[in-house]
């Protein structure tokens, strides 16, 4: 007995914590995370495809004549007024168009039994305080009493579509302020603007290929190998862009660019065909610069022996990546930023000026290369912004409308 009133009593303590009291602050802006649910039912009332049903109703109707409309349901308001609480409400969510003004806010309070319709300034003359007190009685009153909520809230939601999709509302309460975020058709425009960069990029890396193709006649082997090698970069990042319907000319450019370098060729003096030396064979035919070179990999030699009489051709492939650059005095490319150094501070009003300062990791010897420094701006302190909203301050607020506090309620 004692532990059947003890689970009594928790029972009631739970429901106590749950027969939802809710303050303007409490209501979940569903709209702000999500530019197309207008439907706030913290405490579940309406079921999911209902609650889809009026969201679609809702976002034409936004997308169609820029209105937005909020619909909230919630258990309890405590001993609040419901007219006020949907007031304020509006205020906090600003809801509408703010250069319009047409915005509309549905409420229900459920523990209270009513229903309120809420308009903002724009929309008073299109659902005048009559044809709102005619939504609530006949479109949201007779669903309620038979506890069809999903029902009510429908009905009530094309009414107002119905009403404010008429020609005549239309021009009244368009407002060319954007909706949140995008909108259908802007989702539309990014489609085609990204189709539009992956036919650009498949068209750039084929005109690229063949333009290199067309190069080719009457050059040397390690030219064309040059000519395919040239441009590898920009076709890997013009296939990555053509969501890689392009990559097929970067992989034939890259296995053309192979195919030249390992061709063999004809000595020029015997006529003999050469032989390509390994890395570790070609170092005795390579200067010490050239030799130091392979080691910083900023330039890869290639060296071709002829058998027969002993003459040796020798073509260089520069690293495209290499951060090593050449070195003015021996002309190795082995040079590399040491350090940099400032030689005149830069102040409020003049340029500072600083030195690069590269030093060759083959013959040692530097050079300075000097660069400017940009003035100091001064640090200005962000000020806060107040007043009214113009556009709400995220992605999916509503528009920034406000209310007179016209509409209708009425109970069930
Ligand atoms: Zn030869
Ligand atoms: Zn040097």
């Amino acid at each position: 007995m004692k532990k059947l009133l003890s689970l009594l009593a928790l029972i009631i303590v739970t429901l106590t914590v749950n027969a939802a009291t809710y303050t303007i602050n409490d209501i979940p802006n569903v709209h702000l995370k999500d530019k197309y649910q207008f439907v706030s039912d913290p405490d579940g009332y309406m079921s999911t495809d209902a609650k889809r049903e009026v969201n679609h109703h809702l976002r034409s109707l936004m997308d169609s004549t820029s209105a937005e409309v909020a619909i909230v349901l919630v258990e309890s308001i405590g001993s609040e007024d419901m007219d006020q609480f949907a007031q304020r409400l509006f205020d906090r969510w600003k809801i509408g168009k703010a250069d319009k003004d047409n915005g509309l806010l549905l409420l229900f309070v459920m523990d209270q039994r009513r229903a309120r319709i809420h308009t903002g300034y724009g929309l008073e003359g299109i659902i005048p305080d009559i044809t709102a007190k005619n939504i609530i009685n006949y479109d949201i009153v007779p669903h309620m009493k038979e506890g069809d909520i999903d029902g009510a809230i429908i009905k009530a939601s094309k009414s107002i579509c119905e009403i404010c999709k008429d020609p005549d509302a239309v021009g009244e309460i368009w407002s060319d302020q954007a909706n949140d975020a995008f909108s259908a058709t802007e989702e539309g425009e990014f489609d085609t603007i990204m189709i539009m960069i992956v036919l650009l990029a498949f068209i750039f890396s084929l005109t690229l290929f063949f333009n290199n193709i067309s190069r080719l006649r009457g050059k040397t082997n390690y030219q064309k190998s040059e000519i395919m090698r040239h441009n590898l970069w920009v076709l890997a990042i013009t296939s990555i862009l053509s969501a890689l319907s392009g990559a097929i000319f970067f992989i034939l450019a890259l296995v053309l660019s192979r195919h030249f370098r390992n061709k063999p060729i004809k000595c020029d003096t015997c006529g003999s065909k050469m032989t390509k030396l390994s890395e570790e064979e070609d170092n005795l035919y390579l200067t010490p610069a050239q030799d130091r070179e392979e080691q910083l990999r900023s330039v890869d030699y290639d060296v071709w022996l002829c058998p027969t009489c002993g003459e040796t051709e020798i073509f260089p492939f520069k690293n495209k990546t290499t951060s090593y650059g050449q070195c003015p005095h021996c002309h190795t490319y082995a040079s590399t930023l040491i350090f940099d150094k400032v030689t005149r501070k830069p102040t409020l009003t003049h340029k500072g000026i600083g030195v690069h300062v590269f030093e060759c990791q083959y013959c040692r010897r530097r050079h300075e290369i000097p660069y400017e420094i940009p003035k100091i701006t001064p640090v200005v302190p962000i000020s806060g912004g107040s007043g009214r909203s113009g556009g709400g301050f995220s992605g999916g607020s509503f528009g920034g409308g406000m209310s007179g506090g016209g509409g209708a309620s009425g109970g069930w």
